[in-house]
Parts: structure tokens; C-alpha cells; sequence
């Protein structure tokens, strides 16, 4: 029997009212393992005055108080990483050993949070002018919301909410209506750490709870995580109702291999990037762009490993690649595949016709790798989001290099390659906002932040790390004099401070 998936509410779960529930999968098997609430607008303005009710007690309270919860929250998903991982697997399809080390870069975040009280410090200035000092200190915003994406419901969600309540902010949360159940097992080991009800909430839901989301008055700031043309309308939609946004988009990231890359090194880096979690990761690398002649030596050692990836349900220890999450997805990455093929690039490993026994109707396709991509094809300008990844043949480094620029995306790239000066020239004269060099995949710790450039991010904030603080906070400036200080009298012009 499908279970049904509650939204959390005031400490509680509570069912949807709006009689309205998308299903949810199993993607290794297809079959449909939960139905979802999607709330009405009247149920989202509900969890609204929840959150907001919460917020003065919630900011009232020390620093050092909310990080202390925040800490109990990392003992407790600590003890039940295995958990966590299994309940990304059965909604999302990656593999259980990648969906736990999801849960723990979340987990890094939490760290980070808990070290709110010198985070919050803030800045303190004596004698801006005779016996007038000067402080300036960042305070909460208040109710502010995340909408997060299917591919990482555990660590995207965990980019924002710890930061933001350690700030002293309420949440609401709007996860994906893919893969929503563990946005509720975070809920619950946030109230068992002992967050007063009402300062973490769930709101389940698709477009009618994020519209919600975008016009309710009291919500100050809007965390997106998601594909482009949403991230871009919650960015206007949001500064179009007076609210703070940060809006992070799809991606299309490109892997420069230098003709004198250690090839091992480089083909282990692009199996993992490329077809780690079926490609669906914001982060994957989904082009290979050979410099000068590398580009056969690479295929001779990329292709068996391609056709070798061990395709399973993530639940088996094997696995090194699960299916896709859903059969709309699955689609859509197949879609690409003909396409590339109609457009005329080399299919060189077909993962199309890939059929796991006993998973006949999970959502599996194989690791694709395309040759001879050429920039002007539909396969090599749009986001796929799957196993599939394309090799673009360039003559030169500075080939290479506008190749990369001139993509709309700029979220993550990398270059491998033994020569110092090719990387720090890349490193430096890239337009792309998180840069490798010999790191396929460089997510930038708990302790930075988190963000790319271009069409892959809207707005001016980054995630988690230090510019989360500054999201979450704004900045107030107190400039203060005692009475018994010296008298000037009246001042009709611009005070300087003396
Ligand atoms: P998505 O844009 O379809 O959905 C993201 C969120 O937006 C979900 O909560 C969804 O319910 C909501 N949403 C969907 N359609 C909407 C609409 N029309 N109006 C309002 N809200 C809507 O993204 P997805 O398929 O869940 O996730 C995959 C995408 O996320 C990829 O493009 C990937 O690159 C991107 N992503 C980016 C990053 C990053 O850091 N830049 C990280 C992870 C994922």
C-alpha cells in the first residue's frame, strides 16, 4: 500500500487538505511507493502564521542556545546516517553509499552552523568620534523559505535551513514532490533535538505552494535550488515582491583534458562525474573537451568503462550507477540520446537498450558516451540531467577556454592537466563560479560558499558558508553617544565626527 506523505507543521505532521497528491516512486522498481499532498495556497499562508508566531521567541533566544540544538541535531542524523541514506534511495534511485555521502556534506553544513555564536560576532568600532562608538551586528530576517530540487533531497535542504535557523530565522520548507519523505525525517530529528515547534515547518507541494511562497508578504528570503528557467522566474518573481532570493540554476559543466593529463587519473574522474548518480547531479561533468590529439588515447581507456559501469538498484552494494527518478526523466535523457544521434554525433556506447532482470520497469538507462559533439547541437547546449556524457574535440587550450565561457551555464568546471601554468591561467580567465584543477567535482566545503555564475545562478548570494550568514542576516549599524559626553549643541549641518 502507498503510504501517504504528510506536510510538518507546527511541530507536528499534519495531512493535506487541499485534496490535491502526486505520486511518488520506487524508480527501481517503478511502482509507486507514496502519495504526496500538494497544499493549497491557504494551507501554505497557514504554515506561514505558524512560522512567523514562532519567530520572536526563536530570535529572542541566544546564539549560543540555537547552536547548541543545532548540535543535538548532528548527534542524532549522525546516529542514523543509515537511515537517512536508505530513505534517499528509495525515492531518489542513486546508490546507498552516495546517498549517504550526501547526507554528510549536508551534514558539514550543520557543523558550520553550529559555530553561529562567532560567526554573529559582528563588528565593534571605539571612538568613531570623541567619546561616539560604533557597532554594527547582523540580525534574523524572519519567515524565510527553501524550494528545493529531487536530486539531493537531503543535502540541498541542508545547504539552507541550518544556517538560517542558527541565525535565528523560522523556515519553511518546500522539497521536491519527487522525493519528499526525507525532508520529514529531518523535520522530526530537528524537534527531537529540541527546536520549539513552529520554527521548522514542511510545506509539500508543486507550483500552486511556491507561488504561494513568492507572494505572501510576511516571507522576507527565498532559497531556490533547481533547473534554470524556474530558478530565473522564483528570482524575478521574488525581487518583484520585495524579497531576498537566491535562485541556483542547471548546469552544463565542461572537463578541459590538457593533452598531458595523467589519462588514468582522468578517466577514473570522469566516470565518477559523469555517470556518478546517473549523471543527476548539478555538479556532473557532461562534456569532455579534448585539447590537441588526447581525445583517442582518452576513448580507448573511457569506452570499456562505460560499457563495464555496474548499472543496479541502488540498494545493492554493487551498484555503481542506480536508475533515473522517474519515467517522465527517463524520457526526457532518452529524448537527448535520439536527438544527439539525429544531430550527428558518434553514439559510441549505447545505454539505451540496458534491461536489469526483475527491474523490467524500473526507470534504468545505461551510461552513454557520445564522440565528435560539436557545440552548434542540441546535445551539447542544453542540460541533459543523466548517464550521458559528450567528448568535444578541440585544437588548443584557448579553444577550449571560450568553449567553456561562451556556455550559457557557469556552474562547475575542471581542467586536468600536469602544466601549472594552463591551470592557473584557467582558474583564473574562466567565467564559471566553482573551479577544479586535477577535481572533477569541486563542491566547495561546508565553511565556503556554494554558487555558479552565468544562467546558473540568480541573485548575488552564494550558498551556505559564510555568505549563508549574510543571506539569513541583515546588517544594522549602531552609532551612540552617552549623555555625560561633551555638549556641541544644536548641529544644523552634516555631523563629522570629531
Ligand atoms: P525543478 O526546477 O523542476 O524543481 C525544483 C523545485 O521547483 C521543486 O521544488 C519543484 O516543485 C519546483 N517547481 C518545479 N516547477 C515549477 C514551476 N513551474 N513553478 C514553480 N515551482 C516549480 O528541478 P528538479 O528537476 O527538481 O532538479 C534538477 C535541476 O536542479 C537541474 O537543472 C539541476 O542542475 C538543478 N540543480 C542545481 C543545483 C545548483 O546548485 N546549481 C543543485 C542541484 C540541482
Amino acid at each position: 500500500m502507498a503510504k501517504t506523505i504528510p506536510h510538518f507543521i507546527g511541530g507536528k505532521t499534519v495531512e493535506g487538505k487541499s485534496g490535491r497528491a502526486s505520486d511518488v516512486f520506487n524508480p527501481a522498481t517503478g511502482e509507486v511507493s507514496g502519495r504526496v499532498a500538494l497544499a493549497s495556497k491557504a494551507e501554505l499562508n497557514a504554515a506561514v502564521a505558524v512560522a512567523a508566531k514562532a519567530f520572536p521567541a526563536w530570535a529572542a533566544i541566544t546564539p549560543l542556545q540555537r547552536s547548541r540544538i543545532m548540535f543535538r541535531f548532528k548527534q542524532l542524523l549522525e546516529g542514523r546516517l543509515d537511515e537517512a541514506a536508505a530513505i534517499v534511495t528509495a525515492e531518489h534511485g542513486k546508490v546507498l553509499s552516495d546517498a549517504k555521502g550526501s547526507v554528510m556534506r549536508g551534514l558539514e553544513v550543520v557543523e558550520f552552523a553550529c559555530g553561529i555564536p562567532h560567526l554573529l560576532k559582528g563588528d565593534f568600532t571605539e571612538n568613531v568620534g570623541t567619546n561616539v562608538d560604533s557597532w554594527a551586528i547582523r540580525q534574523p530576517l524572519g519567515v524565510v523559505a527553501g524550494i528545493t530540487p529531487f536530486n539531493f533531497p537531503a543535502m540541498v535542504p541542508m545547504w539552507m535551513f541550518p544556517i538560517a535557523l542558527v541565525c535565528g530565522n523560522t523556515f519553511i520548507l518546500k522539497p521536491s514532490e519527487r522525493d519528499p519523505s526525507m525532508s520529514l525525517f529531518l523535520a522530526q530529528l530537528l524537534k527531537e533535538a529540541g527546536l520549539p515547534d513552529g520554527v521548522f515547518n514542511v510545506v509539500n507541494g508543486d507550483k500552486e505552494a511556491v507561488d504561494a511562497i513568492l507572494e505572501h508578504p510576511e516571507i522576507q528570503a527565498v532559497s531556490f535550488v533547481g533547473s534554470t528557467p524556474i530558478a530565473e522566474y522564483i528570482y524575478h518573481t521574488g525581487a518583484a515582491n520585495n524579497k531576498r532570493v537566491q535562485a541556483l540554476g542547471g548546469a552544463k559543466n565542461h572537463m578541459v583534458v590538457m593533452p598531458d593529463a595523467d589519462l588514468d587519473q582522468t578517466v577514473d574522474a570522469l566516470m565518477g562525474a559523469g555517470y556518478g548518480s546517473a549523471g543527476e547531479r548539478c555538479m556532473a561533468i557532461s562534456v569532455a573537451v579534448t585539447v590537441g590529439n588526447v581525445a583517442d588515447p582518452l576513448l580507448e581507456k573511457l569506452v570499456p568503462r562505460v560499457r563495464g559501469l555496474k548499472v543496479a538498484p541502488g540498494t545493492d552494494p554493487e551498484a555503481e550507477m542506480g536508475p533515473l527518478v522517474t519515467k517522465q526523466h527517463l524520457d526526457k535523457v532518452r529524448g537527448y540520446v535520439d536527438t544527439g544521434v539525429k544531430e550527428g554525433a558518434k553514439l559510441v556506447v549505447d545505454g539505451r537498450g540496458l534491461k536489469l532482470q526483475g527491474y523490467e520497469n524500473g526507470f534504468f538507462l545505461g551510461g552513454c558516451l557520445f564522440d565528435n559533439v560539436t557545440p552548434e547541437m542540441k546535445l551539447y547546449k542544453e542540460e541533459i540531467f543523466g548517464p550521458v556524457l559528450s567528448v568535444v574535440r578541440v585544437p588548443d587550450y584557448n579553444s577550449a577556454v571560450k568553449l567553456v565561457n561562451d556556455h550559457e551555464y557557469g556552474n562547475g568546471t575542471a581542467i586536468f592537466t600536469r602544466d601549472g601554468d594552463s591551470a592557473r591561467d584557467f582558474a583564473s580567465k574562466i567565467k564559471v563560479g566553482m573551479v577544479g584543477v586535477n577535481v572533477p567535482i569541486p563542491v566547495p566545503m561546508a565553511f565556503n560558499s556554494f554558487g555558479g555564475w552565468k544562467r546558473s545562478l540568480f541573485g548575488d548570494h552564494h550558498m551556505h558558508g559564510p555568505e549563508g550568514v549574510r543571506f539569513y542576516t541583515r546588517l544594522k549599524t549602531v552609532t551612540s553617544r552617552w549623555p555625560t559626553g561633551i555638549r556641541s549643541g544644536a548641529e544644523f549641518v552634516m555631523p563629522t565626527m570629531r
